[in-house]
């Protein structure tokens, strides 16, 4: 049996665009493949909010996450971390024999920019990290002010993970000033797993030209070089099945639902999770910090996640537990994607029914 996904990706599909991703194939050099990019990367752009260029990568967004850090790093990276994501940046810098320096905030609490005036005042770095909506604590960073102390250092690059919110929350890339945004299809975007996404400012490459060795299929550069040469095409052969459900999937998001209609739609969700979750639990984010796609409930009444899903899972639906350490501690239940107001409502209800038995 299906169950209904409320887990912060993958997440459910539309059937249409399911379907999309079934399309016959095409070569992938083809003019048709260099019309269906171009289009997918403009329309990117509105959801951006950007001018910047934009990268298809076929890989998870961790790809891009790994290949912007190591291609665009020339001297030293800062990572500004408030869970498991950002925690991720800082392991893949190590491993890629990145210099950088890990900043962890208390969990459940957001990047503070204060944390990255001090850090950045230094003048040890040329990249920052930051990770837009932490999945694992449900912690969404105060980007605005993040921005405005970061105006006093222009020359920092600024690299920011957007996996799990670029499509349900607004990220207006340009007016932040982010260098590299990142996401993944498996999240807000409402597509199944296996494409990433990022925009990428001229300064950044300019920038990683510095850097001897950028790795291959992952540089950013090179990525961009191809874009550039020939027109809107990709160095190896890309998950076409995905760009065709993306098309699809962008002309829904931008022109039948609408940008603002669908940010509306994740703010009332999360707006309903987080009463519900502060009737019965307690929010684990910071207040004022909480996300827009997904919610983490601190576990205040000690019940097993692992039977509640369980029960849930009987019952058609499945939410997730906490996340590494917050296993068990926590739980989250996601509203990000093509979820409806009226379906959340659905699980809450049945949470209400199923949760007084487990007391
Ligand atoms: C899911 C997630 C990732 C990892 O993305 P993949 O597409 O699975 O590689 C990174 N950061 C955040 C915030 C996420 O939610």
């Amino acid at each position: 049996m299906h169950k209904k996904l409320f887990i912060p990706g993958p997440v459910d599909v539309r059937p249409e665009i399911l379907e999309a991703m079934a399309t016959p194939m095409m070569g992938h050099r083809t003019k048709e493949a260099t019309a269906l990019q171009k289009g997918i990367s403009e329309k990117l752009q509105k959801l951006f909010f950007t001018e910047s260029h934009i990268l298809l990568s076929t890989s998870s967004g961790t790809g891009l996450m790994e290949g912007s850090l190591r291609s665009l790093t020339a001297k030293r990276a800062v990572v500004f971390s408030v869970g498991a994501f950002g925690n991720r940046w800082f392991q893949l810098a190590q491993s890629n024999n990145v210099p950088a320096d890990h900043v962890e905030a208390e969990w459940g609490d957001p990047t503070f920019p204060e944390m990255v005036d001090k850090y950045l005042s230094t003048g040890n770095y040329d990249v920052f990290t930051i990770t837009h909506n932490e999945t694992s604590t449900g912690v969404m960073n105060p980007v605005e002010a993040i921005a405005e102390v970061r105006r006093k250092y222009p020359d920092v690059l600024w690299l920011m993970d957007a996996v799990s919110s670029m499509g349900g929350a607004k990220i207006e890339v340009d007016k932040l000033g982010v260098d590299v945004c990142i996401t993944s299809t498996q999240k807000s975007l409402g597509l199944p797993p296996g494409l990433a996404v990022c925009s990428v400012t001229d300064r950044a490459l300019e920038h990683g030209k510095q850097v001897k060795y950028r790795g291959s299929y992952l540089d950013l550069l090179e990525l961009y070089k191809y874009v550039e040469k020939k027109p809107f095409q990709y160095p190896s052969t890309p998950s076409l099945s995905h760009m065709f459900a993306l098309d699809k999937q962008l002309d829904y998001i931008l022109n039948v639902e609408g940008l603002e209609n669908r940010f509306a739609r994740h703010a009332e969700m999360a707006e309903i999770t987080r009463a519900w979750a502060d009737e019965h639990f307690k929010v684990f984010s910071k207040k004022g910090y909480e996300s827009m796609t997904l919610t983490t409930i601190a576990n205040t009444k000690n019940i097993s996640v692992g039977n509640l899903n369980k029960k849930l899972g009987e019952l058609g639906y499945q939410i997730s537990n906490g996340y590494g350490d917050l296993k068990e501690k926590t739980f989250r239940i996601a509203h990000m994607a093509d979820r409806k107001v009226d379906e959340l409502k659905e699980l809450l209800a049945i949470l209400d029914k199923i949760i007084p038995e487990m007391l």
